[in-house]
């Protein structure tokens, strides 16, 4: 049987802006330095070029199975002009690991000692639940109130509602949160032995989970990297560096435009990298661009 080939190649041909981002015509560029210092001056964002870098060749037939000696064809696949050094700059800036995130993420939430291990990973499911719209110090503070009276599906089924608000609060939305977690924990015992799901449809069809909850669980208490988990803090660094062909609207529209470039092999680095440096750095109001190793890369950066 006759196979049709196809040849994904990420590189070579300049990929020319398009949407929000993109800068129509593409005179000769000036240097990425001298871009980012007359935008400042200016006022006016940075435009950039783009282009495409890596390449990567895939073959299928028509029945998607792989074939050899076929002709390929060719696909362009865009990526950020200058993702691999701001990418760099970032790790650097955030070799302290001195972050909130870093000492009161949900990993840390959660007690290591907890027999058995799926106590543990109720606890990184809840901590993920608390999380959202709520501080890493709220967060903690209340999984430390939580873990003081024993934190398992069954404790958390035993104490009443206006309890569990007292113990949560001041989280976020805390009245919802009560309501979510008696509900998904009631679901965990009933279909999952007190366990949490081990798949990422599943965990997103519990109460009050989201997809970047459900990736962070994926990873924390399962090991398994299933998508790259995208809050508000990378959502915005993610729009500021130009790292979304266009702009995002939406945390989970971030999600599918990263993952379409970024390789998968940095999929499990990306939000604590990012969310660290959020909390930091690149501000949700007024970016502390002077301190920042990629302000003369960053087509956001602000003159001050
Ligand atoms: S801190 Fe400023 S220069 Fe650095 S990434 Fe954020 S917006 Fe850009």
């Amino acid at each position: 049987m006759m196979a049709a080939a196809r040849m994904l190649r990420r590189g070579q041909s300049r990929a020319t802006g398009v949407g929000s981002w993109g800068n129509g015509e593409e005179p000769a560029p000036p240097g990425n330095q001298e871009v980012a210092a007359e935008s400042r001056k200016s006022h006016r964002p940075v435009k950039r070029q783009r282009k495409a870098q890596r390449l990567h060749v895939a073959y299928e037939d028509s029945h998607g199975e792989k074939s050899e000696g076929a002709e390929p064809l060719a696909v362009t696949v865009w990526e950020p002009q200058d993702w691999c050094q701001q990418l760099a700059n970032i790790r650097t800036m955030r070799n302290r690991k001195d972050a909130p995130v870093d000492q009161l993420g949900a990993e840390h939430c959660c007690d290591p000692s907890a027999p058995p291990k799926q106590v543990q990973r109720y606890q990184v499911l809840l901590a993920l639940m608390l999380s959202s719209q709520t501080k890493d110090q709220v967060t903690a503070g209340a999984m430390q109130r939580l873990r003081a009276q024993g934190l398992t599906v069954n404790r958390i089924l035993q104490t009443d509602d206006n309890t569990l608000g007292k113990l949560i609060y001041p989280v976020g939305f805390w009245r919802s949160k009560v309501k979510f977690i008696k509900q998904t924990s009631a679901i965990l015992q009933q279909r999952y032995d007190g366990d949490i799901p081990a798949s990422l449809a599943e965990l997103v069809a519990l109460p009050g989970v989201g997809p970047k909850m459900a990736h962070l669980a994926m990873a924390v208490a399962w090991g398994t990297v299933s998508g790259i988990a995208v809050d508000t803090h990378v959502h915005r660094i993610a729009n500021r560096l130009r790292w979304t062909r266009r702009m995002t609207k939406s945390p989970e529209e971030t999600r599918a435009a990263l993952e379409e470039w970024l390789p998968r092999e940095l999929w499990h680095e990306i939000n604590g990298l990012l969310v660290g440096f959020g909390q930091q750095i690149c501000l949700p109001i007024h970016p502390r661009c002077q301190a920042c190793l990629n302000q003369a890369l960053c087509p956001a950066a602000q003159s001050l």
